[in-house]
């Protein structure tokens, strides 16, 4: 088998090339038939392609079950090694940068505290944590760079628009990667690569439509349609937090008044329970805080929310109900076989459910409602590695 650094993914590249790789990737051992099945390339396509990948050394033909007088199925599987890549992943605390194969195997992790740096800093980290992984003995011969940011992205330049978590607007992440470390970069919002990561490998990848709805600090979604990520024409779709549920809402991130992640994100929680407070109302976030207005985080509120706290779980139902207005406008805009909500709030989904559910049953249409099955995921920050990897390696093939 060749070596990793013999073998040259641009050299097979092209979408069809890249389409059966992934596919081998997730899926295999496979057949061919099986291939052109998933992927609706012809056999002649697909048993071409494997050929030439199969010669590259990036798949290799596997054996398997026992010799009945018929045709031995030969099936194909990926070579992990075929690649090496550095993901970086910004999020809301830290960055956190690994040395992945194509095979999702992690030689090498490494975790930076971002609490309290400004905007260049935090650049400042990324470029640093990807420097060291590239530099270290496991990312030797790495391949490409793959990164993960919060808000929405430009995807094909790869420009960060707007970062809530970090104060970036319109960084071009790639171009200033790649000026540094002459390595094809590749950028996603966290949401459509958790969306992306979820489906293909998770429990749901025979479903075809499904909307990923992520519930922290923010709200954003990760729409699969047909088996694609569907990103619109300006790479802007699935801003889901930033459709209105109250005219007359508070403000938003965005400036606009009563969108969803004004009403009912982590922050919004917080903002509530602050305000209450505020106001004279009692509960066991004050003590949790020590008094302190300002110290008060989501955790504070589950806390006390679990342990029966009236405000905190007032609050939380007024959250969840806001939440139930937002799922059910996905559900009836997209009719989807799936939603599945991740992120921070899922830590307490047993105690948003019932409410929740009692606003979704009410506002989603009975057609939509009745083949539509609502899931929760605390796999978020894996499953959106799992993405990246995938649109990585898609790129790096595709040579973009
Ligand atoms: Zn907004």
């Amino acid at each position: 088998m060749a070596e990793t650094n013999q073998i040259n993914l641009k050299a097979v590249g092209g979408p069809n090339e890249a389409l059966v790789v992934n596919t081998v990737r997730r899926r295999g051992p496979i057949s061919r038939v099986d291939i052109a099945k998933l992927t609706g390339l012809t056999a002649p396509t697909v048993t071409n392609i494997s050929g030439k990948l199969i010669e590259a050394g990036i798949i290799s033909e596997y054996m398997i079950g026992e010799y009945s007088g018929g045709r031995r199925p030969v099936l194909l599987k990926a070579n992990p090694d075929m690649a090496k890549m550095v993901i970086v992943d910004i999020r809301s605390k830290e960055v956190a940068g690994y040395v992945i194969n194509a095979g999702l195997e992690i030689s090498k992790t490494i975790h930076r505290d971002t609490r309290h740096l400004n905007k260049d800093e935090v650049l400042a980290v990324m470029l640093d944590v990807i420097g060291l992984l590239c530099s270290s003995e496991e990312g030797k011969d790495v391949a490409a760079i793959g990164i993960i940011v919060r808000g929405p992205v430009k995807s094909a330049e790869g420009v960060s628009l707007f970062s809530p978590s970090t104060g970036w607007r319109n960084v071009p992440l790639k171009f200033i990667v790649e000026a540094q470390f002459h390595l094809p970069t590749f950028v996603e919002n966290d949401m459509r690569a958790m969306a992306l990561g979820s489906y293909h490998y998770g429990p749901y990848r025979d479903i075809r439509n499904a909307v990923f709805l992520g519930v922290g600090g923010g709200i954003g979604s990760g729409i699969i349609l047909n088996g694609e990520l569907y990103r619109g024409l300006g790479d802007s779709a699935g801003e889901i937090g930033h459709s209105a549920v109250d005219v007359n809402g508070p403000v938003c991130s965005c400036g606009n008044r009563g969108c969803l992640e004004a009403m009912a994100s982590e922050t919004a929680l917080v903002n509530l329970v602050v305000q209450a407070m505020r106001e004279g109302r009692s509960s066991l976030v004050a003590q949790l805080v020590d008094q302190d207005t300002e110290a008060v985080k989501p955790e504070h509120v589950y806390a006390a929310a679990e342990q029966g706290d009236a405000l905190a779980m007032e609050l939380l139902q007024n959250v969840a109900r806001y939440l139930g207005v937002g799922v059910s406008n996905v559900i009836n805009i997209f009719n989807p076989e799936l939603v599945i909500i991740g992120g921070g709030i899922t830590r307490v989904y047993q105690l948003i459910e019932a409410s929740m559910m009692e606003v979704i049953k009410q506002r989603v249409l009975e057609s939509c409602f009745a083949s539509v099955r609502i899931e929760y995921s605390a796999e978020g920050r894996a499953a959106a590695l799992n993405g990246i990897v995938d649109l990585t390696m898609q790129g790096i093939i595709m040579n973009k």
